[in-house]
């Protein structure tokens, strides 16, 4: 490794969250996986509402990000710097670190403020760690800090036309809580160069809090002495902490949970089917959740986008606003089924056609069938708060709603295939055999993604016309394979 290597502020955070993660990123790059095509589309929040926080501080010098501008940039950033302007993403080295600032704005004698912009609701505990770094190398380079501030999205603001900058954010002084962790940056700063330069892969800490096979990107080979079907994916194992216990004491398959371990009654299903090879099936439940349903069936399932900023007139930040639905309809028992859905053009607000929509095809009567319902409850009655014309109808609506994960989440049906899981990702492939993965769009967060580079992005009609396709044959397999489930079920209690 060459002595011009730089340690930016996103390796600093990640090497605080695991050395060995940072490790991945800048030496081996070829471990973590590739974002795919709808994470690379171009709509970074975080970029977009630094953007936005700008309009608070008109006026100010854009240094060039590009990495090929990386000299220019730190020219010009010491350039604003003794012309005492106000700039924005102003970049700056000091002992191998380097670090840029969303806002720095001159201060009363010959002092600056540093204002770090995030798309967060409020101050997180590593926000203080990251303008710590950015105070530490800025003070290096020269700079003397006068305060720290942290610009975040203000939770309460609701937009009701045009976006108000000064509502949208809210400024906190955290001079003080940075003051604290400065000391502590150079010694962190010191043992990851280190650890890097080194050559050396750290040792994976895998037994520490918040490292877990199912959630870090890296897991595939820091976790790699785990069989398949490991312990980790016991259900509801709450902090993981019988997981751990299990992998200190040397037992990493499910299958070799001793009998007198502790576990809950769904966790006792889940390993007697791991050992048995034999999924269980409550045929009286299921009798009783089948029985609870009246024809008409109405499979619904929504797919939604959320952003930091409010895009629409009429909502709040990080409000999941609907933008397409799938609804399968089955008349009477043995009846064809018919299929409506909608998907919004990402031009108008998508909420007052859906629910115009919804309030015809879902008529009056009839079990209205959905995963998880309660996050289809709670669009439709968000999106008729903001419309109040539906309210009546969408309030009426509520006790038709029948929940499908309802059996699988009361493991009165558990097959050994849901590996842990009762998400309908997991099982539609266990019970029907039908599943995702062939799918280009395989979950409601890269649909969401996919949405939102169709809505807000340029792209030609063909891309437009692609991704709309991939989005309908997404949604239309979580209602389509929730009525083949549906039809499992049945022949299970037979
Ligand atoms: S799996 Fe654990 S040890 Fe490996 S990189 Fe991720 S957090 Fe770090």
């Amino acid at each position: 490794m060459s002595d011009g290597f730089l340690l930016t502020k996103t390796d600093f955070l990640c090497g605080l969250s695991c050395p060995q993660l940072l490790w991945f990123a800048r030496r081996e790059p070829g471990v973590l996986p590739i974002p795919d095509e709808w994470e690379n589309n171009g709509l970074h929040e975080g970029l977009e509402v630094g953007r936005m926080a700008r309009h608070l501080y008109p006026g100010g010098v854009e240094i060039p990000w590009e990495l090929l501008n990386f000299e220019k940039g730190l020219i010009m950033s010491q350039e604003t710097v003794s012309r005492r302007r106000l700039s924005y993403e102003a970049g700056f080295i000091y002992n191998s670190a380097f670090a840029r600032a969303d806002i720095l704005m001159p201060a009363p004698r010959g002092r600056w403020d540093l204002i770090e912009v995030k798309s967060t609701s409020s101050v997180k505990g590593d926000h203080f760690w990251d303008v710590a770094f950015q105070r530490y190398v800025m003070e290096g380079a020269g700079l003397k800090i006068r305060r720290c501030w942290l610009m975040h999205i203000n939770r309460r603001y609701f937009r009701e036309n045009e976006l108000d900058m000064d509502q949208l954010f809210i400024r906190e002084d955290i001079t003080t809580e940075v003051s604290k962790y400065l000391p502590k940056i150079p010694g962190r700063i010191k043992e990851m160069m280190k650890n890097l330069k080194a050559g050396n892969r750290p040792y994976p800490d895998v037994t520490k809090a918040g490292c877990s096979p199912r959630h870090c990107e890296a897991a595939s080979n820091c976790w790699s002495f785990l069989p398949k079907r490991h312990v980790f994916l016991l259900y509801r194992d709450s902090g993981r902490r019988k997981a751990y216990e299990l992998v200190k004491n040397g037992v990493y398959h499910l299958k070799e949970i001793p009998e007198d371990f502790r576990l809950t009654d769904c966790q006792a299903i889940q390993v007697e089917c791991e050992k048995t090879g034999k999924p269980h099936v409550h045929k009286d439940e299921i009798r009783k959740f089948i029985e609870k349903l009246h024809y008409p069936l109405y499979f619904l399932d929504f797919e939604t986008f959320a952003t930091a900023i409010p895009r629409l007139s009429n909502s709040e930040p990080f409000e999941n606003i609907p933008f397409q639905y799938s609804l399968h309809v089955v008349e009477k028992p043995g009846g064809k089924e018919i299929h409506h859905s909608y998907l919004s053009d990402g031009i108008k607000d998508p909420r007052p056609e859906i629910l115009a929509r919804l309030r015809k095809q879902l008529g009056k009567s009839g079990s209205i069938i959905a995963y998880n319902k309660s996050y289809e409850q709670e669009r439709i009655l968000q999106c008729s708060e903001r419309f109040p014309q539906y309210w009546k109808w969408a309030k009426n609506l509520m006790p038709r709603f029948v929940d499908l994960l309802e059996p699988f989440q009361s493991f009165h049906i558990y097959h050994p295939a849901q590996n842990g899981s009762a998400s309908l990702k997991s099982t539609l492939p266990a019970l029907t055999g039908k599943g995702y993965d062939k799918m280009e769009i395989k979950d409601g967060a890269q649909a969401s993604r996919a949405f939102m580079m169709l809505a807000f992005t340029d792209l030609s009609q063909p891309q437009k016309d692609r991704i709309r396709n991939r989005l309908e044959a997404y949604c239309c397999l979580d209602t389509g394979g929730m009525i083949e489930m549906l039809r499992q079920l049945k022949t299970l209690i037979r």
